[in-house]
């Protein structure tokens, strides 16, 4: 059994590898829900559609977000009618958030909803939301604070940040699920996902990073050099006090993390780091980088 704890992008893009040795029924996921949102009335949580999308065959792999071959009718509609959709959202992708919305205000907690709509999928991966507790991601920039999805959709990442926050009404407290995953796994793999934004939530869970402490925890570093591979780590990590690099990340993780995996071309030092070719520029290469990163954890 193998969990990842995961954002959108950079460990879905690992998991999609190592679908290529591991049964998805051994795969767990502990995926991020701090950027989840109220859109036009329906339920997006952008990290776990994309989990649900890349196990069910149907993710959009240019993008990393939406459904491949959706269509954005109804999108183009609430726009003419002067709608602020912000987020293009498409037709079969927003049939997804209906449902959720939906089995939420009947009171299903999170973690039901997504096991319901990843058995509808025929996911057989456990897909689990960190937390039930509604929990966001915050930036304080120039022009006041600004919920994660606005700074990165729609303003495009273009506004100068000096602070990263986290609001919810109670503190976040990991599901029963998540832990078992956790405490029940061979190992736990981060991907190269963003620190501060995706992984940052998920250890803000409480119970989380104590059961780390407990696991082998392997993670893949999303920086070469001081930048990104891509998206807007650098300012956040920047304006969380790390430096935005693989040494940054291994701040963060220090407490828990076993084995750092760096990018060959990162010429940043970490002592005892492996560094393995982690630009997974399409599915051949993910399966690459997994295979690798299995026998990390059986070398172990
Ligand atoms: P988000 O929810 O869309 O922000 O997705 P994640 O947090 O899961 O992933 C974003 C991070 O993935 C960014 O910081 C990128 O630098 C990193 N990333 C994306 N593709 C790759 C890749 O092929 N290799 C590595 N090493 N990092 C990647």
């Amino acid at each position: 059994m193998i969990t990842f704890l995961s954002g959108g992008t950079g460990t879905p893009k690992l998991i999609r590898g190592m679908r290529a040795y591991v049964d998805d029924r051994e795969i767990a996921v502990v995926v991020n829900t701090a950027e989840d949102i109220w859109l036009s009335g329906n339920h997006l949580s952008p990290d776990i559609d994309t989990v649900l999308y890349l196990f069910a065959g149907i993710l959009n792999t240019e993008t990393w977000w939406g459904i491949r071959g959706d269509t954005f009718l109804t999108h183009e509609e609430l726009l003419r009618l002067g709608e602020e959709e912000y987020i293009a959202v498409g037709d079969l992708d927003r049939a997804v958030h209906i449902a959720r919305a939906a089995m939420l205000n009947r009171g299903l907690s999170l973690t039901s909803a997504t096991a319901r709509l990843a058995s509808s999928m025929g996911v057989r991966a456990r897909v689990l939301p960190m937390t039930d507790t509604p929990v966001a991601t915050w930036v304080q920039t120039d022009a006041g604070p600004l919920h994660f999805q606005e700074y990165w959709v729609k303003y495009r990442g273009k506004r100068n940040i000096t602070g990263v926050m986290r609001r919810s009404e109670e503190p976040p407290q990991a599901t029963r699920e998540v832990l078992d995953a956790i405490r029940s796994s061979d190992a736990v793999i981060i991907g190269p996902s963003n620190p501060i934004t995706s992984i940052g939530p998920i250890l803000g869970c409480e119970g989380v990073r104590d059961a780390l402490k407990k696991q082998d925890v392997i993670s893949v570093s999303p920086f070469i050099g001081n930048e990104p591979v891509s998206g807007p780590a650098k300012a956040l990590m920047e304006a969380s006090g790390y430096e935005p690099n693989s040494a940054g990340m291994q701040r963060l993780y220090k407490d828990f993390c076993d084995i750092v995996v760096q990018d060959i071309r990162d010429p940043v030092r970490i002592e005892g780091s492996v560094q393995l070719d982690t630009i997974m520029s399409n599915k051949e290469k993910s399966i690459q980088l997994a295979g690798e990163i299995i026998s990390l954890v059986t070398q172990k």
